[in-house]
């Protein structure tokens, strides 16, 4: 079969393929502690789960709904995005959409053309790189400091007459950064003065630990907050990953190029889910709160941990999202191996820890684990890991 030139450019997502491994590896009997899927372990809350059990009695199952979604969905979106940040949107400003990374991916096919440049973050999210590239553009990954932060600094290195796009994401996967609403301010008028549309990717804008705040571009009002899309969803902050529901929020001109794509793309996200997703954006939040509490408290017992393993390095505790991203060049030279993905590799077979290897993000000699699992878990894999690396001592 002759297949596009696009896919032979196109890499598989890295966390899902770890985390398939992972999981097959169980199903052999082998016991794997899985701490490489940005996945919450938290049930989805009842109340949301009870609304979608009520929408499937009373049928609302056999209709599809507008491709952009169902109105109140829409209305609820708009209406938490103005509670949380202060902004004012209408719900003709929003596009539902199968999961952030779907609205991501419709959000490059409008908004990308062959050779336009999109600036991304070195580290940045897998799958950022690739939807730029199946859109027939150019990802490029913008120098970070030793906090992995962005500045127009860095951003003169590499802006020319093709960037088009910055995708900001805080806090940040696989870093755990966040921006500050200066930093922010910084390169929001970056973008504004180089005519850059930025993408603000805010999937874990509630997860924020140890009184740190968060702040998104589109709080900063005035030309940023116009020349700034928000991609946002239900996945991370409501437990809601296998529901498939997120939202972009933009001008009503960019949501119907949105919708015209999603029409012939996805069609509707499930009526079910969107039902679901109602109720969790319109609920008093308190579960959300009671998620964060959980991973505010796995960071602060795992932080310490992963800094006493031989080898691996977090310089500096993070303030959101649910990662960890460890150097670990010292473990590679301990361990004999010469890239992290062979590390991750030992680990896995040899440790039974899953782990995503740096690479992935556009950063070799690091690696990326996740706390979206129990502390149980967490503290089994990090002394198994532990104990592998001090084997090499
Ligand atoms: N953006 C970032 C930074 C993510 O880490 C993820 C999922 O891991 C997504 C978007 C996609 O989330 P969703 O489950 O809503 O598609």
């Amino acid at each position: 079969m002759k297949f596009s030139k696009r896919i032979k450019h196109i890499t598989p997502s890295a966390t899902i393929g770890v985390s398939n491994r992972a999981k097959q590896m169980v199903r052999n009997g082998i016991d794997v502690i899985n701490l490489s899927i940005g996945e919450p372990d938290f049930k989805t809350p009842t109340v949301i789960t009870d609304e979608a059990i009520e929408a499937i009695r009373t049928g609302k199952t056999s209709f599809y709904t507008p491709a952009s979604g169902l109105d109140d969905l829409k209305q609820a979106a708009a209406d938490r995005t103005n509670i949380d940040y202060g902004t004012n949107y209408s719900s003709d400003q929003i596009s539902i959409t199968c999961g952030a990374k779907t609205a991501l991916y419709a959000l490059m096919q409008v908004l990308v053309d062959p050779g336009d440049e999109v600036l991304m973050p070195k580290p940045s999210w897998v799958s950022y790189q690739e939807q730029v590239i199946l859109a027939g553009g150019k990802p490029v990954m913008v120098e970070t400091n030793d906090h992995f932060k962005i500045s127009p600094e860095t951003l003169d290195c590499v802006v020319n007459a093709h960037s088009k796009l910055l995708v900001i994401n805080t806090p940040q996967n696989p870093t755990g950064t966040i921006y500050s609403s200066n930093e922010l301010e910084d390169i929001g008028n970056w973008a504004v003065n180089h005519g850059i549309v930025i993408i603000s990717d805010d999937i874990y804008g509630k997860l924020i630990y140890n009184n740190n705040r968060f702040y998104s571009p589109i709080q900063l009002g005035g030309r940023i907050a116009q020349s700034t899309i928000l991609v946002n969803g239900v996945s991370k902050a409501y437990s809601m990953t296998g529901w498939r529901i997120g939202y972009i929020a933009g001008s009503t001109e960019l949501i119907s190029q949105v919708n015209s794509v999603l029409s012939h793309m996805t069609g509707n996200p499930a009526t079910v889910s969107q039902y679901a997703a109602i109720t969790a954006l319109q609920s008093d939040q308190a579960d959300v709160e009671n998620m964060r509490q959980s991973f505010e408290d796995r960071l602060n017992t795992v932080y310490p941990l992963v800094n006493e393993i031989p080898g691996f390095e977090v310089a500096e505790k993070p303030q959101g999202a649910f990662y960890l991203f460890p150097k670990v060049i010292d473990a590679m030279r301990l361990v004999g191996v010469t890239s992290s993905e062979q590390l991750v590799a030992c680990l896995l077979n040899e440790a039974h820890v899953a782990v995503v290897d740096g690479s992935a993000f556009g950063m070799p000699g690091y690696l990326r684990i996740s706390y979206a699992t129990s502390l149980n878990d967490l503290k089994i894999g990090i002394t198994r890991i532990k104990a592998f690396m001090d084997q090499y001592l």
